[in-house]
């Protein structure tokens, strides 16, 4: 130890040592009714946490040391925002009460909460992945500590950075090699959790679940990273579940965003999303069941089905739905109580929540039994009631436990004999206090007299000023306050320490009773995780239920056919919004006519109708009612959508090439089976070479893949391809005139859109007759050459060509005007912009 160590006081010198184990976390290092944290640490958790920094000195003519402490009983907040902002907070307990003589007690770090690991967080689904390289791919694990999820699965780095971007992991656990790949994610966990011993497999309870290297090492090192951080405080996880992929429609992180699936692409938001039209779910476990079925649509038109089908049954039930509603309401977050259960931070409140949640099981068994659509009634068939939980907590926990374990109040009479028998002195004891009290009122005359409680004093005397002088010999004065004085006896304290020694066995009493159910509860686990699961499931399905009913959607039919059928669909979230104003849109996408190239000027409607056509079908395939008067969806495999760099350009330079990695990305990932959303492809780049990537793009998915498309260009030119590719046909956003006023009617119709729009705005502007005369000129006598142009050459070589014989057969400074006009971005011109051109 270096001579300044050697100035510390004893605990100090404890807790440098201990710090030294625990570099990367703050300390909270718990001194009497205070966690402290000292030097570094103390300065960050006082700027983070808005808490006064301060200083004391330790030992004579040591240096003044930087600390900051939070009171031990409110220190859960405190912890949550470390968390929050990324840190990891190591907890460290006094291990045995101080003891007189007793330089330091002993102290030891009980638990390390990180973000991947904060397991009692109400708000966040907080995922903890581990990753481990396997050749090209990746074998992955992740759970989350507060449900007890446990996924794993082998893929590649696509497959992996969709799973992030799904998840979500607050924590990733990487082997140093793979650390450059994650830079924006904050937490990241040292290698050596990969150093654990070579196993050929990862077993639970004698079952073997992977023998994939990259899996087995990833979940160890998931379970060796809880164990090491948790120490005593592990939940129980449930059975590690194979994810694939291949069962669920795909969709990618970009298309996620872009659709709004489950949050909103300007504010992280829900409200604005899918899953925040959709969530009108109950329970926690319902409403993270809806989550992951927005990210994991099925693919089987059976499994599809039954969910429509109970959805539709719970739609027609009102009574019964609404009577499986208000059980649900008393429903809390069973995973979560779980949790806190199995890992023993559970206070007696959760397991009189957990109580309240299953008193009503067998009720809930009942009505589903009674419907008649299959997944209801099977779900019915699989709910374990858990009516001998139920018994036993109602046998022993009072209706209104308090928080606290170790303070009794906790146990019910007649759970166990010895604790009935301390209660009766203590209840005794308050009735020989009311016989003291009125014997000594007697004996000294004063009628006021007093017998009080109070944890400094415990059991005294208290005679006012004015009745002093009545005061016998025996008392001893213990006290003076302003009106009052307070006196003990030999007689109180003696009957004090039986009380108290009555009480404190209580404690310890009901604290071990309490111990005990809760590793009844924790033995019983696999059991309240199914029912939970079976709960989130009811839960969802009586969510899409009331969406259903409440916003008037209808019953999508489903088949295997490549057809997409929508008629007058409604984007689900604009139309809550809008409400009347919402304009419906029908799309009929067959295999003859796949493809559908739709114009018409900005804001006029083309991105709505994109992705409305995309949700829907989201919607159907999770089972879902959607926003049309009629739908009939062949189920799809892929959805991807790719939206317009004009969307998004404060992104930077780098969008043009984004948006091409993006397209490649669907090119080489879309089937024939998929739908593809594509808006303004190509625009990120100067008109003729975008042009040209776009209409490349149109024959290669129309020739190579043949995947249902919706592709909004302003690319007029491409309308021609109609006319060229037997699969492709147009549709446009209408535009109408209403008293001089050009109106977005929002309407898709067949067809090509009104070129001459922004010549028309020009007009609407009032500029002179005869500019506007000469503009349509001009305008007419490009679009002819443009056409003959397509028609006459091959695909690919349009451009040059094109230029050449347009600028041969116009006058220099027409060609001049020209230029600039095909520079302009109709569907981007505001009528003010259409006005200074023209001038
Ligand atoms: P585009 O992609 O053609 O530029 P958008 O699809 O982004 O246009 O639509 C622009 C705006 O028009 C939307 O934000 C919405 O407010 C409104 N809008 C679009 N479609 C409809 C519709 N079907 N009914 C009512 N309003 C719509």
């Amino acid at each position: 130890m270096d001579k300044s160590k050697r100035k510390l006081t004893p605990a100090l010198k404890q807790y440098l040592e201990i710090k030294e184990q625990y570099k990367n976390t703050l300390l909270m290092f718990r001194m009497g009714d205070f966690y402290e944290l000292f030097f570094e640490d103390a300065k960050i958790a006082a700027k983070e946490l808005e808490i006064t920094l301060t200083s004391r000195g330790f030992g004579k003519s040591a240096e003044k040391v930087p600390m900051c402490g939070v009171p031990y009983h409110s220190v859960e907040p405190y912890i949550e925002k470390l968390v929050r902002k990324g840190y990891k907070v190591a907890i460290c307990e006094q291990m045995e009460e101080p003891k007189p003589g007793k330089k330091v007690v002993k102290r030891e770090v009980v638990r390390i909460v990180t973000p991947g690991t904060y397991f009692e967080d109400e708000k966040e689904d907080r995922f903890l992945m581990a990753i481990y390289p396997e050749g090209k791919n990746f074998g992955i694990s992740w759970t989350e500590l507060s449900t007890g999820d446990l996924f794993f699965t082998t893929t590649d780095k696509d497959g992996l950075l969709n799973i992030i971007s799904k998840f979500k992991p607050k924590e990733l656990i990487v082997p140093e090699k793979l650390k450059a790949l994650f830079k924006e994610v904050k937490s990241l966990s040292p290698e050596t959790f990969f150093q654990t011993k070579e196993e050929s497999y990862f077993k639970d309870e004698e079952t073997i679940i992977t023998e994939r290297k990259g899996e087995v090492k990833s979940l160890s090192a998931l379970k060796k990273f809880i164990e090491e951080t948790q120490i005593e405080f592990i939940p129980k996880l449930k059975r590690p579940k194979r994810y694939s992929e291949d069962s669920f429609m795909y969709i990618d992180p970009h298309t996620c965003r872009s659709l709004e699936i489950v949050e909103s692409m300007n504010n992280s938001r829900k409200e604005y999303s899918l899953f925040g039209i959709l969530d009108k779910t109950l329970t926690g476990m319902g409403r993270r069941f809806l989550k992951f079925s927005l990210l994991h649509p099925l693919k089987e038109k059976e499994e599809i089905e039954a969910r429509l089908d109970s959805v539709e049954e719970l739609m027609n039930s009102f009574l019964i739905a609404e009577s499986i509603g208000d059980i649900l309401k008393n429903v809390y977050d069973i995973e979560r109580l779980l949790s806190k259960i199995t890992s023993g931070v559970a206070s007696p409140k959760d397991l009189a929540a957990l109580r309240r949640s299953i008193k009503d099981l067998p009720e809930l068994k009942k009505h589903l039994l009674s419907m008649s659509s299959k997944l209801l009634k099977s779900l019915g068939k699989d709910l374990d009631t858990l009516e001998d939980i139920y018994c036993e907590l109602e046998r022993t926990i009072v209706e209104n436990p308090p928080f606290s374990s170790r303070e009794g109040g906790i146990i019910k009479r007649g759970v166990n004999k010895e604790l009935d028998e301390l209660k009766t002195i203590l209840e005794e004891g308050e009735e020989i206090i009311k016989k003291i009290e009125e014997r000594e009122k007697k004996r000294t005359g004063i009628s006021s007299l007093k017998i009080k409680f109070n944890n400094v004093f415990g059991y005294y005397i208290e005679v006012s000023k004015a009745n002093l002088h009545l005061v016998p010999d025996d008392y001893m004065r213990r006290q003076t306050l302003v009106n009052a004085e307070r006196f003990i006896t030999p007689e109180l304290k003696e009957f004090e320490e039986k009380i108290l020694s009555a009480k404190e066995k209580v404690e310890k009493l009901e604290y071990t009773i309490f111990v005990n159910i809760r590793k009844f509860i924790t033995q019983n686990t696999e059991r309240i995780q199914h029912t939970a699961e079976i709960i989130g499931k009811i839960d969802f399905l009586l969510s899409l239920a009331k969406v259903a009913v409440e916003r008037g959607y209808t019953k999508p039919e489903i088949d295997n056919s490549y057809n997409l059928k929508i008629e007058e669909g409604k984007h689900p979230v604009l139309e809550k919004f809008l409400e009347e104003d919402f304009i419906s849109n029908s799309v009929n996408l067959t295999k003859d006519k796949s493809f559908a190239i739709v114009t018409g000027p900005n804001m006029g409607g083309k991105s709505v109708f994109l992705r409305q056509t995309a949700l829907i079908t989201l919607m159907a395939q999770i089972g879902s009612f959607v926003p049309a008067k009629k739908a009939k969806i062949g189920v799809v495999d892929r959805i991807f959508s790719r939206v317009g760099a004009s969307d998004n350009l404060s992104r930077g330079l780098s969008t043009f090439m984004m948006e091409m990695v993006e397209t490649a990305n669907i090119l080489h990932n879309a089937t024939e089976k998929s739908l593809l959303i594509l808006d303004e492809i190509g625009r990120g780049t100067s008109t003729y070479d975008g042009m040209s990537i776009a209409r490349a793009v149109v024959e290669y998915i129309t020739a190579k893949i043949g995947a249902k498309t919706l592709f909004a260009t302003h690319y007029h030119e491409l309308t021609e391809l109609e006319k060229e590719i037997d699969s492709v046909f147009n549709l446009h956003v209408s535009v109408k005139e209403i008293n001089g006023k050009i109106v977005f009617t929002h309407k898709v119709l067949p067809g090509i859109s009104e070129k001459s729009y922004g010549i028309h705005v020009a007009e609407l502007a009032g500029l002179p007759e005869s500019v506007i005369e000469r503009a349509r000129e001009i305008l007419i006598s490009i679009e002819e050459k443009n056409q003959l142009k397509e028609l006459e050459l091959p695909i690919f070589n349009i451009q040059k060509e094109e230029k050449r014989k347009i600028e041969q057969t116009i006058t220099e400074s027409e060609s001049e005007l020209i230029k600039e006009l095909e520079s302009i971005d109709i569907s981007t011109t505001t009528p003010l912009d259409a006005l200074m051109i023209l001038a």
